[in-house]
């Protein structure tokens, strides 16, 4: 069955211009690419997208992490597509995540890593009403 998820590119990802790589990569594994869009995340998306980590003490740095400039947001289209993203990105920590995953590959910390992916389908439709609310 075919499934969406969102993926955004973090600021560092951009700092590292990393970006067209990490496209490249879904679009090698077969995954098609629904909508695509630079944008600057205001804090109240930001609170809303990590609703689920109110509270943790990481909560501030996440969300001063990822409105500090712009990010690229994306949805993928596929089935399975949740689990082969979150596969591909890696292990959040990225100082653990796998060589060969896109965190394990660029990134070597827990707040810097790279790219955000929806862990289920309810929550790619969430976080894409958030960010895509035409999709
Ligand atoms: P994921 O992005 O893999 O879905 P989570 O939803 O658990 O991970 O956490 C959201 C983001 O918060 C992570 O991508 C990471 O940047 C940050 N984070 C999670 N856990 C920690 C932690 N223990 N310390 C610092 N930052 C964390
Ligand atoms: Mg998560």
């Amino acid at each position: 069955m075919v499934e969406r998820t969102f993926v955004f590119i973090k600021p560092d990802g951009m700092q590292k211009r990393i970006a067209g790589r990490i496209v490249s990569r879904y679009e090698e594994k077969g995954l098609e690419l629904v909508a695509i869009q630079k944008l600057h995340i205001t804090r109240a998306m930001a609170e809303q997208h990590y609703a689920e980590h109110k509270g943790k003490p990481f909560f501030e740095g996440i969300i001063a992490a990822i409105t500090s400039a712009p990010v690229v947001a994306m949805i993928w289209e596929a089935p399975d597509v949740v689990a082969i993203v979150r596969l591909m990105n890696g292990a959040t920590n990225g100082a653990l995540a796998e060589p060969g995953t896109i965190r394990g590959d660029f990134a070597a910390n827990f707040t810097d890593n790279v790219v955000h992916a929806s862990d289920s389908p309810a929550s790619a439709k969430r976080e894409i009403g958030i960010f895509f609310p035409n999709f």
